[in-house]
C-alpha cells in the first residue's frame, strides 16, 4: 500500500462544516405511517409526510448559506433554484419524500438547474428529516445487511470498523447500519485493504470491484470525514474501482 499527498483544501472542509451547522438545530416536523415491504427502504416504503412550509424554510436557509459562503456559486443560479423550488412547493416535497428519484431528475432537467448544485442542496435539506426518521424507526431495519441505506436508500459514504463489527454510514442521511465484517455488502465476496491515506483505508472487492472507504474512528463527524476522505475516491476511481452502489458495467468481469 502506498501513501499519496493529495488533501482536501481547508476552505472546502470549512464550507462543509458550516453546511452541517445550518440544519443542526432545525426543529424538524414530519409524520410517517404504513408498514414498509421488507425489501424497501423506509423512504418510499412508508408514507412519509413533511409539511411543505417546513421544507421550504430550511431550503431557504441553505440557499442563504450558499449565497454568503466563499463557494463560487452564481447568485442568479441560486435565485432561479429558489424560485423553481417554491413554485413546485408541495408537489416537489411530496415526491422527494416518496423517494421518487425520476421526478427529481425530470424536475432538474425541466428547470435547467445545475444538477450538482441542486442535488447537494436537496440532500442537505432532506438530511435532518431523514435523520429523525432513522432515529425513530431505524429498529425496523436492524436485519438489513445491504449496500444501500435501510432508511433512505442512499449509498454508504464510509465503513466504520469497530472491533468485530462493521457498520456503513449513509452518505445522504447519516444512518449507520451493520453489515457482515470483511465482506462486500454488494456481493458477499471478501474485502481487501488496497490503499491507505489520511487515516482511511480503501477496502476493495475482487468480486464486483466496488470499494468502501473505511475508518476505525467512530467518534467523529462522519459527514465531514467523508469529505476529508475524497482523495481516496480519486485514487479508487483511477485504480478502476467502482463506487458503492454503482451499477457494474455489463463488460465487467468478462
Ligand atoms: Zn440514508
Ligand atoms: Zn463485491
Amino acid at each position: 500500500m502506498e501513501e499519496h499527498g493529495v488533501t482536501v483544501p481547508q476552505a472546502l472542509l470549512d464550507f462543509y462544516a458550516g453546511l452541517e451547522e445550518v440544519g443542526r438545530d432545525y426543529p424538524v416536523r414530519l409524520s410517517w405511517s404504513g408498514e414498509p415491504a421488507p425489501d424497501l427502504p423506509l423512504l418510499g416504503g412508508m408514507r412519509v409526510e413533511v409539511p411543505p412550509e417546513a421544507f421550504l424554510e430550511l431550503f431557504d436557509r441553505y440557499v442563504e448559506y450558499f449565497r454568503g459562503s466563499e463557494a463560487e456559486v452564481c447568485p442568479n443560479l441560486l435565485s432561479r433554484i429558489k424560485k423553481g423550488v417554491h413554485e413546485a412547493g408541495s408537489q416537489l416535497v411530496e415526491r422527494v419524500f416518496s423517494n421518487d428519484l425520476e421526478y427529481v431528475e425530470d424536475f432538474i432537467w425541466e428547470q435547467k438547474f445545475s444538477p450538482g448544485l441542486f442535488r447537494l442542496l436537496l440532500a442537505q435539506v432532506m438530511r435532518p428529516f431523514l435523520r429523525e426518521l432513522g432515529e425513530r424507526e431505524g429498529e425496523r431495519r436492524s436485519e438489513w445487511e445491504r449496500d444501500s441505506c435501510p432508511i433512505c436508500g442512499g449509498s454508504p459514504g464510509l465503513a466504520v470498523l469497530q472491533g468485530e463489527r462493521s457498520l456503513l454510514s449513509c452518505s445522504l442521511c447519516g444512518h449507520l447500519w451493520e453489515v457482515r465484517p470483511g465482506r462486500c455488502p454488494s456481493c458477499g465476496e471478501a474485502l481487501e485493504a488496497v490503499h491507505q491515506a489520511e487515516g482511511f483505508t480503501v477496502l476493495a472487492c475482487s468480486g464486483c470491484r466496488r470499494y468502501l472507504k473505511a475508518t476505525a474512528q467512530a467518534d467523529q463527524d462522519l459527514f465531514l470525514a467523508e469529505v476529508r476522505s475524497l482523495p481516496l475516491d480519486v485514487w479508487a476511481e483511477q485504480a478502476g474501482y467502482l463506487r458503492p452502489g454503482a451499477e457494474v458495467p455489463a463488460a465487467a468481469g468478462s
